[in-house]
This record gives structure tokens, C-alpha cells and sequence, in this order.
């Protein structure tokens, strides 16, 4: 294709919105434009590169023995009402009522659509295992949309979904798409992590996040040293900390007079503590039930282990009223001691019954009470009390002796085992050999398309533009004329253009009338792998340059060679990704 034909509307300006570098660097390169918050139009570039991710994802969908399909992306509320994940989705889910007063959703996801077609067409165990895949759009009121398409309102997903006759045959899907996986994100061109996952929204057990290291990435992944274990912050199991010295003859609980400091912050600073000293009491409710959760005043609480911890039903934060009535005080100076009478579950932390000695709520307005011993002046054990994992990883903290590092990534895919979480609640279910009835077992697999475009281009750029991988790259080769007003040059550039078409390569040709200088910005700036530059000067000596876009230099080549030339580095430089 010609430049000159194409809208590629490559800007100098960084936008004033985009922070991480795939953002600006989209939009600088003309990749796509933003139509309003969380939602962009893909220009021709933009959508090239789109394009052959689908394609790869594709191909080894099909090779790994998944069959795609296409699924509305208006889905009846209906079917998220019988697998409660009407509520569970929350503001994310895109919601609207149709003329007739029926309420829909914008496919957030589609485990229930899936598994409803599974349940009216799969009625015996001859018919499984089956995957079913679609790429498609989806739609998630993002709370906050964010770093462009890393965190948009609508996006390109490729869903797939195994049903399965027994936990072995499961077993084997998950596998196959782990594996067909890890294909895809390298011919893709990405250095990426595999990490152990929570398998949380998607209910059932198993689960791992396809993750690309990278700095402006909003996950956090954790992993021992010598990389035998790796999981992101949600799931990282941390060991318990050595019990502190005890304090000999710690005197009796005192309380502090403490108004109106109610936030841990606050608190220190008045009593000249520290964090870790302070001991955090946070009341949830669970349906009925009163839940108290008891962390270190410094560690964050992990709802997932939360939700773990509680048999896999999410609690949420408890009203002021709970609060009030539970702790008999206001917000902010609530404590541990006397919960585990008044509350269903009171879940403590391993650091903090590693404490010494620490600060408290007092259960009462306006005041903390100091010299509080975990065991004696609150239970660590008990009917209803527990202590456990339930915070997040920090620096400092070991799995299973090994210590811990940490590292920002985007998550580009993620695979789960979901067991019979929707089946079971949809009625998908088949006859086994004995004529018995069974329910599905179903896995659950999700890529993120447009990710992968962005996470490709945080990893690969400079100063300059995008570097893409020749993989995913909108076009293979660039060929750039430095005086397209020179007959000879153009008659040149042309030429070699064609043939490179003629042999199936993918090849833009850069014929605009513009200054050399104008033209090798905006080839740096869109990342071409191969850049083939024909100028007067060469022109005249019957030579080419031809310049891969990571390296500085540049080789020259004869006008007749530089074909074979251009066909040998594609040769290279996709052998480099597929190994
Ligand atoms: P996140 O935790 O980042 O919100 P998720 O775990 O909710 O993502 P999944 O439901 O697992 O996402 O969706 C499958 C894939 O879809 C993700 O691995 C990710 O690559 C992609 N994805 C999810 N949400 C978005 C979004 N708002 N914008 C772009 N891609 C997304
Ligand atoms: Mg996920």
C-alpha cells in the first residue's frame, strides 16, 4: 500500500492525556483516535496490527482444537440473574432496558451465553470434550478507563470455553489453551510471565495470569527469587513472621484519649508511633453475618484471601450502622478485643499474632487503648476465631522461606478452571457411558486483543517510536524514497515496491512528496521492522539502504539484491520470535 493513499496521521505533540508510552506512542503514530473516555476508533495502522493478532490468536486456537464461534453481545439479564453474577458484576456491567421493558446486558464476559448454548445442545458424553472460542467486542464500564487501551470501556476479546465430562478431561483443556498460550504471546513478540492467579469473579479453583513485566502495568506480580514461585499480589501466600520477643510484664490496657483520630495515620502521628505497631480492626458484612478482619496497621487487607478465607463468598465492607453497633463507637476506633463474641467470624492475621504488644481501637468514640497483648487481651484462638493469610504481599515478606520480589505487569491473558460454577446453575449437563446423568465441568480462557498491541509497545520503543515485533508489525517493510520529485528514484522505489508485493511481503511504500527528514521521523515514529531507503545518491550508484528499525546502522545493498536481501531479514527476524 502507499503512504500517500493511507490516513495515517502521525503528530508530533505527546497528547495530554496519555501517560504511559503505548497511549502516546498510539496516538502519535496514528495508530487511533479517542472518541470519548475508554473507547478509540482504530485507523488503518492501528487495525492492521489488530488484525494479525487475531490471526495468530486464531491459528493456534483452531490448531489447539478449539472451534470458533460468535455469541450477541446483547445478552439477556436473564441469565446473569441465575448465576447471581447480576449483582457480583456490579457498575462494571453495561446495562440497558429494551422498548419492551426487558432488561439486557452488554457482554461483559459470556460465561452464561456459552454455557446456555451448552445446555441446550450437549446431552451426552460422546459429544465432550468440546472448546468453543469467539473474538469479539466487549463492554465494561471501567470505573476509571485508563493508559488508552490497556483499560477501556470496549475492547476485542477472545473467549474460549471447554466442557468437559470428568476433572482429568478438564485437566487436558486447560492444559491445551496454557500451552496454546504461551504460543501466542511469543509469536506476538512479548517477553512475558506466567504467574499463579486467584481465581476470583469466575468462582471455582485454578487459575493463571499470562503477564508482560512491565513498569506502567497496574498488576502486580510476585515471585521468589530463583523463580520457583510466582503468583500475582492477589494470590501470593505469604509465610507467618516470627513471633516478636515477647515483653516482659507488659502492663494492663490504657486507654488514650484519640479525637477524632480516626485513621491509622493520624494516630501515629499524635502517639508518635508507628504503623506496624498499630493494630487495624475492619468490619465486613457477609449476607447476615458480621465478619471482623484484624491486620497490622501497615499491611493492606487481601480481599481475595478474604473470600477464601470465608468459604469463597465475598464480604463487603460493613455500613456505619454495623460499625456503630458492632463496636459501639464510631468509624475509625473499632478493636479487636470482645469481637469474637459478637461476630460470626474474627479472622486475624498472622502478623499481627506474631505482635508483641501493639495499639488498638478502643471500641469507643475518640479513644485508642495502648499495651494490647494478641492472646490476652484478644483470643487467637477459638470457636470463631482464626488466624490466617489474609493481606497482601510486601517487601520484606518470604513463601515458603523463599523471599519475595515484586514487579508491575499487564495482564494480557488468563486461564481458569471454573468446575461446574455455571453449569450446574444453567443446567448444562449429559448423559455419561452408564446413562446417568452428570453436569459439565467447564474452563474458562480469556485474551485481551488490544492489550497485546499495547503491552508490544511499552516493551519495544525509544525515544524515536515504536519498535514492533515483524510479527504483529501493520506492515513487514517500509520502503522510503528520499526524493519522490526525482523520476529515477521514484521510478526506482516503485520498482522495488512491486516486487517485494509480487513475493507476498507486507510492504508500505512511503511515496509522499515530503523532505527525507519528515519521512524517516514518521518511519521511526510508526516502527516498521525493515526500512529499505532509496535516495539520489544511491539511486545513481544502483544502491539501496536497508535499515532494521531497532539497530542504529544501516547496510547497503545493490537495487537487484535488495529483495532477496529484504526476504532473508523477514526470514530472521521471524525465526528470532518463533525459535
Ligand atoms: P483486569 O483485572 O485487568 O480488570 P480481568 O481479570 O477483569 O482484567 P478477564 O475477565 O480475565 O479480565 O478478561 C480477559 C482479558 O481481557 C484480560 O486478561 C485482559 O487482557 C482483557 N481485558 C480485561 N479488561 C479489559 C479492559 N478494560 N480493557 C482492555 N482489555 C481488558
Ligand atoms: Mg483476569
Amino acid at each position: 500500500m502507499k503512504w500517500s493513499n493511507l490516513l495515517i496521521p502521525t503528530v508530533k505533540e505527546v497528547p495530554a492525556d496519555a501517560e504511559v508510552p503505548s497511549h502516546q506512542l498510539m496516538i502519535r503514530a496514528g495508530l487511533m483516535r479517542k472518541l470519548s473516555s475508554g473507547t478509540y476508533t482504530y485507523l488503518p495502522l492501528g487495525w492492521r496490527t489488530l488484525l494479525k493478532i487475531m490471526g495468530i490468536v486464531r491459528e493456534e486456537m483452531n490448531a489447539a482444537g478449539a472451534q470458533e464461534i460468535l455469541m450477541p453481545s446483547v445478552q439477556p439479564m436473564e441469565l446473569w440473574q441465575q448465576t447471581g453474577r447480576d449483582v457480583a458484576y456490579g457498575e462494571t456491567m453495561c446495562r440497558f432496558k429494551d422498548r419492551h421493558g426487558r432488561m439486557n446486558v452488554l457482554a461483559p464476559t459470556a460465561e452464561e451465553v456459552v454455557t446456555y448454548v451448552a445446555a441446550g445442545e450437549i446431552n451426552s458424553y460422546k459429544q465432550l470434550p468440546v472448546n468453543l472460542y469467539q473474538i469479539s467486542f466487549k463492554f465494561r464500564d471501567e470505573f476509571r478507563p485508563r493508559f488508552g487501551v490497556l483499560r477501556s470501556r470496549e475492547f476485542i476479546m477472545k473467549d474460549a470455553y471447554s466442557f468437559n465430562a470428568d476433572p482429568a478431561s478438564l485437566e487436558v483443556s486447560y492444559r491445551q489453551m496454557y500451552d496454546a498460550y504461551c504460543r501466542i504471546f511469543k509469536r506476538c513478540g512479548l517477553d512475558y510471565v506466567i504467574v499463579e492467579a486467584e481465581s476470583g469473579e469466575m468462582g471455582g479453583s485454578g487459575s493463571h495470569q499470562f503477564t508482560v513485566p512491565c513498569d506502567s502495568g497496574e498488576d502486580i506480580i510476585v515471585h521468589t527469587e530463583d523463580g520457583t514461585y510466582a503468583a500475582n499480589i492477589e494470590k501470593a501466600g505469604v509465610d507467618p513472621l516470627p513471633k516478636q520477643p515477647s515483653v516482659a510484664h507488659v502492663p494492663p490496657m490504657e486507654e488514650i484519649h484519640t479525637p477524632h483520630l480516626g485513621s491509622i495515620e493520624a494516630v501515629c502521628e499524635f502517639l508518635q508511633s508507628r504503623p506496624e505497631q498499630m493494630i487495624k480492626t475492619l468490619i465486613f458484612s457477609q449476607g447476615e453475618n458480621v465478619v471482623v478482619a484484624v491486620l497490622r496497621g501497615d499491611h493492606e487487607l487481601n480481599p481475595e484471601k478474604l473470600t477464601q478465607a470465608l468459604g469463597g463468598k465475598a464480604a463487603e465492607l460493613a455500613d456505619e450502622a454495623t460499625i456503630r453497633r458492632i463496636s459501639g463507637a464510631a468509624v475509625g476506633f473499632a478493636g479487636p478485643m470482645g469481637m469474637a463474641e459478637k461476630v460470626s467470624h474474627l479472622l486475624i492475621d498472622h502478623a499481627v499474632a506474631a505482635m508483641a504488644v501493639g495499639i488498638a481501637g478502643a471500641n469507643k468514640t475518640d479513644y485508642h487503648v495502648k499495651n494490647v497483648v494478641p492472646g490476652r487481651d484478644f483470643p487467637l484462638e477459638g470457636q470463631k476465631v482464626r488466624v490466617l493469610d489474609i493481606r497482601n504481599a510486601v517487601e520484606g515478606d518470604r513463601h515458603q522461606g523463599k523471599k519475595l520480589v515484586f514487579k508491575h505487569g499487564i495482564e494480557v491473558g488468563q486461564v481458569f478452571k471454573l468446575g461446574t460454577k455455571y453449569s450446574s446453575k444453567l443446567g448444562a449437563k449429559f448423559l455419561d457411558e452408564s446413562g446417568a446423568e452428570q453436569v459439565c465441568l467447564m474452563g474458562c480462557y480469556g485474551i485481551g486483543i488490544n492489550r497485546i498491541m499495547a503491552s508490544a509497545i511499552e516493551i519495544r520503543n525509544d525515544n524515536d517510536g515504536i519498535i514492533w515485533p515483524i510479527s504483529i508489525a501493520p506492515f513487514e517493510v517500509l520502503v522510503t524514497s528520499v526524493n519522490q520529485d526525482d523520476e529515477e528514484v521514484a521510478r526506482t522505489a516503485e520498482a522495488i515496491y512491486q516486487e517485494l508485493c509480487r513475493q507476498n511481503m507486507d510492504v508500505l511504500f512511503d511515496d509522499r512528496r515530503l523532505r527525507g527528514g519528515v519521512k524517516f521521523k514518521d518511519a521511526d515514529l510508526i516502527g516498521i521492522p525493515i526500512r529499505i531507503t532509496v535516495g539520489k545518491r544511491g539511486v545513481t550508484e544502483g544502491k539501496v539502504e536497508i535499515k532494521l528499525r531497532r539497530h542504529e546502522n544501516s547496510e547497503t545493498a545493490t537495487i537487484d539484491e535488495a529483495v532477496a536481501r529484504v526476504k532473508e531479514l523477514i526470514g530472521q527476524l521471524y525465526a528470532e520470535i518463533n525459535g
